[in-house]
């Protein structure tokens, strides 16, 4: 049986023909960038999430940058951040000339808390990082209570998690990305909302700074050839756009499908001790960007190893905390940090198969192998 972590083609096969006619019609119209297609996907995207301004650029790795750059923070300003993510989150950081402050995660949403965002403030702090991790929001309500009473930003990096609603104390929701002063998403194509190439989007609820994340965005220019900053440059191209619009009509679905995979992998290890199954943080819905599980007693490895035997593919989402990352060790403002949990998980976590195309028969598969592992 062909099992793969992200299964892609079939899920193009399924649009194949709304896809190829979109992309023919935008290499006809000859509007590469910047073209309908951008505008149309920006439209649809910001009524989607229920955010004032998209703005589209060219990767998840920029739109962190583009933020921070927006803040208008100095160097040697401070930005809390996990140490439990992918590096683009700290490297934009660093590249800016800014400290990371590296910090740690709760063991069973993997996700940075109020308590330790709160315990990371300094007189030097000017910024937050929260990283919805795997498909599920951080508790966001008090994060941006901490930020208000200390005038910091908070900047979402939700590449991970979008679609995903958080629930507000009064019992609203909001999407994540929409609650802190700006969210970052990246269009990586195994991300939930994937392009067939390069892409991501920055969303605010600010019209003048979302005027400044387009400006930034575009070589900082007001008007052509006129600019008032340094800026960037960091396009979403049209052929993209044409293919992420499409795919925006099915990303509740492909949700869907995600939750219900994660549901069956629950069941099958729910009777297995030694596998801790994903935490449901009960104020956010979860899109299952991945699906994570912590191995007891050390037998992580061993599980992997007996995984990559039986043909079934898994990853290892992170092995090495970012404050143990070499290249962090000169950059960090906390150097020196020990951070259990963080530690802890990297020996811990494996991920599973996850895409919106795993059938029963694959799933049966896949908790079958893992289970043998266990004698189960
Ligand atoms: C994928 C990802 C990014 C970067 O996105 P790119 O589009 O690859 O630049 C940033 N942060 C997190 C948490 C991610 O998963």
């Amino acid at each position: 049986m062909n099992i793969q972590m992200v299964d892609l083609k079939t899920q193009y096969q399924k649009l194949q023909g709304e896809i190829d006619a979109a992309v023919i019609e935008v290499i006809r119209s000859g509007a590469f960038i910047n073209g309908p297609a951008v505008r149309s996907f920006q439209a649809n995207m910001e009524a989607y999430l229920g955010a004032k301004q998209v703005i589209p650029c060219a990767n998840g790795t920029d739109a962190l940058q583009i933020a921070l750059m927006a803040a208008g923070l100095k160097p040697g300003d401070e930005v809390i951040l996990p140490a439990f993510t992918y590096v683009a989150t700290a490297e934009v950081i660093a590249l800016l000339g800014l400290k990371p402050v590296m910090a740690d995660v709760d063991p069973h949403t993997f996700n940075i808390t109020p308590e330790i965002v709160a315990q990371s403030i300094t007189p030097r702090t000017k910024a937050i990082v929260p990283v919805n991790l795997f498909g599920q929001s951080c508790d966001l309500e008090p994060i941006m209570a901490l930020a208000e009473k200390h005038g910091l930003w908070v900047i979402e990096d939700n590449a991970q998690a979008i679609g995903a609603d958080y629930t507000f104390a009064d019992g609203h929701t909001q999407k994540t990305g929409t609650i802190g002063h700006i969210g970052c998403t990246s269009f990586y194509p195994s991300k939930n909302l994937g392009a067939f190439g390069d892409g991501g989007a920055l969303y605010t609820n600010d019209e003048k700074l979302g005027q400044k994340l387009q400006m930034i965005a575009n070589h900082g220019q007001v008007k052509r050839y006129y600019h008032d900053m340094i800026g960037v440059n960091s396009r979403l191209d049209s052929i993209q756009a044409a293919i992420l619009d499409i795919k925006l009509k099915h990303l509740d679905q492909y949700a869907e499908a995600r939750q219900q995979a994660a549901a069956y992998y629950d069941a099958a290890f729910a009777e297995v001790a030694e596998l801790a199954t994903p935490a449901r943080d009960p104020k956010s819905t979860h899109v299952f960007h991945q699906y994570t599980l912590k191995v007891a007693g050390g037998k992580r490895d061993a599980l992997q190893a007996h995984l990559q035997e039986q043909g079934i593919p898994n990853m290892i989402y992170y092995p090495v905390p970012l404050h143990h990352q070499e290249a962090y060790k000169g950059a960090m403002a906390n150097p020196d940090v020990q951070l259990p949990v963080t530690e802890a998980l990297c020996g811990e976590v494996i991920s599973l198969p996850m895409h919106t195309e795993l059938d029963e028969a694959a799933l049966s598969h896949i908790t079958k192998a893992v289970k043998s592992f266990f004698g189960a």
